[in-house]
């Protein structure tokens, strides 16, 4: 037997979607970026990738949030796909399957999840082996929170949010989503972020004093006073319901709540699992959301969970 006997003819790889704990957003650049400092968070909502060697590329989706996804080149996954065979010079195409359960537009990062997904998948489909830098660096091109979404967990993002560094981050936390109808879109937040914040002068983005502190305790109720995001006011002013979510989710016991990264998902921290369930079925019985879902953080970033052919 080869070693190319053992590869599998296709691969699966799950991937979670993310939170931003905290997310500071400072004045954008002369290139039209905004400069961060997030706390990126991974947490138990997870998209399915799917790769198979196929006669053409091509993308397929399914699942519970698989409503506005692109099925053509612009599709993240796809795109990943065709960046890494050009690196890794692959000629054979491959059809990409995206089982969706990460919110689309939600502010969760359910692209940049599926890009990192793909990534991972390939390099396994093809034996590339690329080093894991070499995987960031790609991972990095394709967006800014892509390479998050390869290692998971809970970590700092500095730059756009591509410069990764580690915290120390301690105990595990129960979170809600509510989830909103319609997605908003990153660049029309960014520019109300701007439009509200006028000429005032905005300080330099770093990570907190109080969100450090809270993460190093793992202390859900100092994380869930220490959660916060420069892009929530707007997405509040972009999405007039979302502040009144807030309130209903404080009203029904959360620890904290916050617009998840430009929204307009709402993630509401709880103390245990049981205040979690009591929490969804608060918040889906008031009417104020549209959708809840529970999920644990921190979760593993982009993971191969396809059998490997038997041999
Ligand atoms: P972020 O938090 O990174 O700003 P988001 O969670 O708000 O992102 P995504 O779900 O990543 O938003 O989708 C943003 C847009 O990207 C979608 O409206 C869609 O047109 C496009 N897109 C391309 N590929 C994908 C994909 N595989 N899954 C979801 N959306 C995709």
């Amino acid at each position: 037997m080869t070693s190319a006997d053992l590869v599998p003819p296709q691969v699966t790889v799950r991937v979670p979607g993310k939170v931003n704990l905290e997310l500071m957003v400072g004045p954008p650049r002369e290139d039209g970026y905004h400069p961060l400092s997030t706390i990126f968070h991974a947490v138990s909502l997870f998209d399915e990738v799917t790769v198979a060697t196929a006669d053409e590329w091509g993308v397929g989706v399914s699942g519970p949030q698989s409503l506005g996804v692109p099925v053509d080149e612009s599709n993240l996954a796809l795109r990943a796909a065709r960046l890494l065979a050009e690196v890794g010079h692959v000629a054979e195409p491959v059809h990409v399957s995206i089982r969706k359960d990460i919110p689309v537009a939600g502010g969760m990062a359910g692209g940049s999840a599926d890009a990192a997904a793909a990534l991972v998948a390939c390099d396994r489909l093809w034996s590339l082996g690329l080093p894991r830098t070499e995987l960031e660096h790609l991972a990095a091109e394709l967006g800014s929170d892509v390479p998050f979404l390869l290692s998971g967990g809970t970590a700092m993002g500095s730059g756009r949010g591509e410069v990764l560094a580690p915290v120390l981050a301690r105990g595990s936390y129960h979170w809600v989503f509510a989830l909103s109808e319609g997605g908003l879109s990153t660049p029309a937040v960014y520019a109300e972020c701007d439009r509200l914040r006028g000429d005032r002068p905005v300080p330099p983005p770093s990570p907190s004093p109080e969100m450090m502190t809270a993460l190093r305790s793992g202390d859900a109720r100092a994380l869930g006073e220490a959660l916060s995001n420069d892009l929530q006011a707007a997405a509040i002013s972009l999405m007039p319901a979302l502040g009144e979510v807030l309130d209903a989710g404080l009203e029904f016991g959360a620890l904290g709540g916050v617009v998840s990264g430009s929204g307009p998902t709402v993630a509401f921290l709880a103390e245990d699992n049981e205040a979690a369930i009591d929490l969804a079925v608060s918040l889906t019985a008031s009417g104020a959301v549209q959708d809840v879902r529970r999920a644990t953080g921190p979760a593993h970033g982009a993971h191969e969970i396809s059998a490997p052919r038997p041999g």
